[in-house]
């Protein structure tokens, strides 16, 4: 799960900023009591990410987390650390940040609120109370703000690295399943009709559509199982793959036992490879199902109108030509 991961990174990033703060702190000249703050979310943090380890992950974790963080540690680390002189906004980002991508709906926008009213809150008690915030010494912010402000950059943008990464995988994913059939890792029907419907009237215009079903494909499965069943359409999709390996021709399984392949030069090529397609495909099919074979439908695109007609056209005479097969067979 992203989100449990990228809740761990933020643990981690939270430790290691408060052990930067103690450093920066104490080489700075800081009071030893600014680190008391540090030295609190130090232990929340660890706590946090062994309570992560233990429990299974839940969202009410980060948000109970960050909201004792907004509601309680930000509003002392603000006064504690020299109001909006110091690296408050930093802090700020980078818990909406992290936030940001932890957590989801009502939790997110409890916490946004909650960040945005702690922060107004905060500025206008400095404002008010000027006496309640202690005032430090110029070389002691700048080192401070040289050191934290560039280390939670890194973090920041470290998460929001993590997050893109996982999203993009997840995306790449989804269009696959979305767009590719699992079983032979052809075109699906939805991802080769996107490609044909684009290239209709451009790319494929001069290219020929070719229908390809099974015949007696049901008695595989009755007779040899649904397994072996998969494992023939397996089989036709990669003879497919190693004769139209050209990567412009477009190969489908549209569906069950139908397949297409839309290819892109001369009928008397396509002829040719589709004669080996079939032997090889005797070859290995004979053996488990003797009445099993392909039955073919051509039609030139430029020859239709729509993607429909193409459609229709190419249906029509693949069974045309299992049906003379089918006579022929009666016949003999
Ligand atoms: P025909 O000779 O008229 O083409 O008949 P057929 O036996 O080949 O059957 P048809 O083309 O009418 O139907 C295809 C069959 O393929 C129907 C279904 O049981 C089977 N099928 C569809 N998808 C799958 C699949 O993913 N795996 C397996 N094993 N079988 C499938
Ligand atoms: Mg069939």
């Amino acid at each position: 799960d992203i989100r449990k991961r990228l809740f761990t990174r933020v643990l981690y990033a939270g430790m290691l900023i408060s052990i930067s703060a103690i450093c920066v702190n104490l080489s700075t000249g800081f009071p030893l009591q600014t680190n008391i703050k540090w030295v609190i979310l130090f232990l929340i943090t660890l706590t946090f990410l062994l309570l992560n380890r233990k429990l299974p992950y839940s969202e009410k974790i980060p948000f109970i987390l960050f909201l004792g963080i907004i509601l309680f540690f930000m509003p002392y680390a603000f006064i504690n650390s020299g109001g909006g002189k110091g690296d408050f906004l930093a802090y700020a980002f980078f818990t909406l940040i992290s936030l940001g991508y932890i957590t989801s709906r009502t939790y997110q926008r409890i916490l946004f609120l909650a960040l945005v009213a702690v922060f107004v809150c905060m500025h206008i008690v400095e404002y008010l109370y000027p006496e309640l915030i202690p005032v430090y010494d110029y070389k002691s912010r700048f080192y401070d703000r040289l050191i934290q402000v560039p280390i939670l950059f890194c973090i920041s943008y470290m998460i929001i690295k993590s997050f893109t990464e996982a999203y993009n995988e997840s995306n790449d994913r989804l269009y696959y399943y979305a767009n590719y059939d699992m079983l032979t890792g052809l075109l699906n029907r939805w991802g080769f009709s996107e490609l044909l419907a684009k290239g209709f009237d451009s790319v494929y215009r001069d290219g020929i559509l070719l229908l390809i079903d099974i015949d007696n494909f049901k008695l595989i499965n009755d007779h040899e199982g649904h397994k072996a069943g998969d494992e023939a359409l397996k089989r036709f999709g990669e003879i497919l793959k190693d004769y139209f390996s050209d990567g412009k021709t477009l190969l489908s399984r549209w569906g069950g036992d139908e397949f297409i392949v839309l290819f892109s030069g001369s009928e008397e090529k396509l002829n040719s490879l589709m004669e080996e397609v079939t032997r090889d495909f005797q070859d290995y099919i004979s053996k488990i199902e003797p009445l099993a074979n392909i039955s073919l439908g051509s039609v030139y695109i430029k020859d239709c109108r729509s993607v429909d007609d193409l459609l229709v056209l190419a249906d029509q005479f693949m069974y045309r030509h299992k049906n003379e097969k089918r006579k022929i067979c009666e016949r003999g």
